[in-house]
């Protein structure tokens, strides 16, 4: 119960990776606020979940792309469960097109969800962390923040943008107990990555197991990341014994950016 007292926000914590890293967070202890636009349903089955391993869960369904009601968000951390410890940036989504046909209402929606909905949740948990001398943010990034692929132009912008941003905010705060990383998943087997490979398939005139092959060529160990695998990557940047661990940027994608 290495983070038993602290309390996290998981943006987009109702799927996928947020979902696991919310799990692993309170598996060690950390009440967590659930965050994400699923439906009652999924949320509800999320809530479950993280509320399963017996901390604190409760539930705000801020959108990422309202700054008023991620600050909203933070204050009800601070006031519910006392305070906000760990802010885990993890809310994303994704949509692939050559840039001269890419839609600009989906460019708009990727920097504001994948990028500045961080600049939002960190600039409104910083006074709280500093008060306390003690902080953990950790930025859910890609290997798409460290090279790129073609067709993801909002995508790999959002990301690099991202990785950036963690090594700016990681240097203003180094002085104080609050360490700034991001971690970077290659390809992990969620809804996000499902969604693309009846779109791979159609646009190739291949079958979808093809088009699974196709997507895991990227990946040197030639299997999908787990989600439990990035969650056990987060609870340990958010623990103790990664306190002088700050502005990194954490691949866990099977080999991808090596070669
Ligand atoms: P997912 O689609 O399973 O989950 C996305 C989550 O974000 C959901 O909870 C959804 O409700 C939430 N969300 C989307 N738009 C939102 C909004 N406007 N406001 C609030 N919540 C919103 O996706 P995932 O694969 O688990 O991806 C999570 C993160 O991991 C993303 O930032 C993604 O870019 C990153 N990532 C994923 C992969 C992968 O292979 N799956 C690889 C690298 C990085």
């Amino acid at each position: 119960m290495t983070l038993k007292g602290k309390s996290a926000v998981v943006t987009g914590s109702t799927s996928g990776i947020g979902l696991a890293i919310a799990c692993a967070l309170a598996e060690a202890g950390a009440n967590v606020i659930v965050n994400g636009l699923g439906s009652e349903a999924d949320n509800a089955e999320a809530i479950r979940k993280v509320a399963a391993h017996g901390t604190r869960v409760a539930f705000d369904g801020a959108d990422m792309l309202r700054h008023n009601q991620i600050a909203e968000m933070i204050a009800k951390g601070e006031r519910d469960l006392g305070s906000v410890d760990i802010v885990v940036n993890n809310a994303g989504i994704q949509h692939v097109s050559p840039i001269e046909a890419f839609p600009i209402e989906k460019w708009d929606a990727i920097i504001a969800i994948n990028l500045s909905s961080s600049f939002h949740t960190i600039r409104a948990a910083l006074p709280g962390m500093k008060k306390r001398n003690w902080g953990r943010i950790i930025n859910v990034c890609s290997a798409h923040s460290l090279v790129a692929s073609p067709f993801k132009s909002a995508y790999v912008a959002a990301k690099h943008g991202l990785a950036g941003m963690t090594k700016a905010v990681a240097l203003e705060v180094a002085e104080t107990g609050i360490t700034v990383n991001a971690v970077s998943p290659g390809f992990v087997w969620t809804p996000l990555v499902e969604k693309q490979i009846p779109d791979l398939a159609k646009s190739q005139g291949i079958s979808e197991e093809a088009a699974k092959k196709q997507v895991l060529a990227s990946q040197p160990t030639g299997r999908f990341v787990s989600v439990e695998e990035v969650g056990a990557l987060a609870a340990f940047l958010a623990g103790e014994g990664a306190r002088s661990i700050t502005g990194a940027n954490y691949s866990i994608d099977g080999g991808w950016v090596a070669r």
